[in-house]
């Protein structure tokens, strides 16, 4: 496959910034790199400024402040037809009368190609759209339509393809298989796709860079993997998943490089976190763990678990959900945290309502972020 022989290097936003003429600032100078060729997601809750980054990409609304480059080419103030980027949109915009290879074949041919036709079957092969070919976008179920609008995308051969929450008309299942379907097809033409979406989910399954946006800024970026387990900000901790947050109070630091450790009180339990997943110079803190990463004993039953233990525990919910039990316990400060515990059989059976147990988890999994911070 050679659509990215156009590519012509990263996407780069420097100080980028948008106020609408109301006075209202969407995007706060931001500044990014996304590599060529990379599945870059912008993920965000609604109102946070995704659509307006990706609409300055675009060309459709001008920067107040800031550029945008693709690799040496200053793109900010180009027309948006001039730009090498393409959108996919949630509503699809095919053209009803025409077939499907109509419609994927109708911007090269608007554009001069006489025959672009074995470009255009490249693209349906590519998008498994060949067995429609001859049918109009109305003969098509929801995801065959929006690879349709993605062919339509594609066979422009752009550098960029921008992406704003294409899967969002579909429904769950629907969606599941188009976001591996996506991923496929971005691995197989190797072009830069950058994804907007406010589900945590889509954007962990498919980028292999995920920038969590809030507030027209960037929160933090990384890897999903990098995200989930060692997020820098309450918001990040909780818009990604899951996190329980505990109060606590730096009591001490031990070791050098890698190995360092902080010492945190929680509650009058002492935790030990890594150096590398402490985010605040303050010494009080908010303890952060994932609930799958908590461990649960029945008191007086041995915890297997080289973590701090916080007994004391009362388990006030336990909802059972086939692969996992959700449980909820008010420990003794009257915070409620949640444990998920993976059903594996070992337990035989749930642990009741009422029960008292012990919690602890690894040293490793947990997090400490600034207090200051709103949970
Ligand atoms: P969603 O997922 O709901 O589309 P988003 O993260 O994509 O949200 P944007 O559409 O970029 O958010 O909007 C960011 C903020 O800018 C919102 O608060 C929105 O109300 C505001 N906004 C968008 N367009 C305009 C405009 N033309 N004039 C004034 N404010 C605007």
């Amino acid at each position: 496959m050679s659509l990215a022989d156009g590519a012509r290097g990263d996407l780069k936003l420097t100080g980028l910034h948008k106020r609408y003429p109301n006075g209202f600032v969407a995007v706060e100078s931001l500044d990014l790199v996304i590599p060529q060729g990379s599945f870059f997601a912008l993920l965000g809750p609604s109102g946070c400024g995704k659509t307006t980054t990706l609409r300055m990409v675009a060309g459709l609304e001008e920067a107040t402040q800031g550029t945008i480059h693709i690799g040496e080419q200053d793109i900010t103030y180009a027309k948006p037809y001039k730009r090498p980027v393409n959108t996919v949109f949630q509503n699809y915009a095919l053209f009803p009368h025409l077939t499907i290879a109509e419609n994927v074949a109708f911007g090269p041919k608007r554009r001069g190609a006489k025959d672009p036709i074995d470009r255009v079957k490249e693209i349906l092969a590519l998008t498994e759209l060949t067995e429609q070919a001859g049918k109009k976008p109305a003969q098509l179920s929801g995801g065959q339509q929006q690879r349709v609008a993605l062919a339509r995308a594609l066979i422009n051969r752009p550098d960029v393809l921008l992406l704003d929450e294409p899967l969002g008309a579909l429904d769950l299942k629907l969606r599941r298989a188009m976001q591996i379907e996506l991923k496929r097809i971005q691995e197989e033409v190797g072009l830069t796709f950058v994804h907007v979406t406010h589900d945590q989910e889509e954007a962990m399954t498919m980028a292999d860079t995920v920038a969590v946006m809030n507030k027209g800024r960037i929160e933090q970026m990384g890897a999903p993997y990098e995200l989930y387990t060692n997020p820098r900000t309450t918001f990040v901790a909780n818009f990604l998943g899951r996190s329980n947050l505990i109060k606590g109070t730096v009591v001490g630091r031990e070791g050098t490089g890698d190995d360092a450790v902080v010492k945190v009180d929680m509650h009058g339990t002492v935790a030990t976190i890594k150096a590398s997943k402490v985010h605040t110079t303050s010494d009080e803190g908010w303890v952060g763990i994932r609930p799958e990463k908590v461990l649960i004993q029945p008191e007086g039953q041995s915890l297997d678990a080289p973590g701090a233990a916080l007994s004391g525990a009362v388990v006030v919910d336990a909802s059972y959900i086939g692969v996992s039990t959700d449980y909820t316990l008010r420990m003794p400060w009257g915070q409620e945290i949640t444990c998920f515990e993976q059903n594996t059989g070992r337990r035989g059976g749930l642990i009741p309502v009422g029960t008292k147990v012990d919690v602890s988890w690894r040293p490793e999994f947990a997090f400490l972020l600034d207090s200051a911070q709103d949970v």
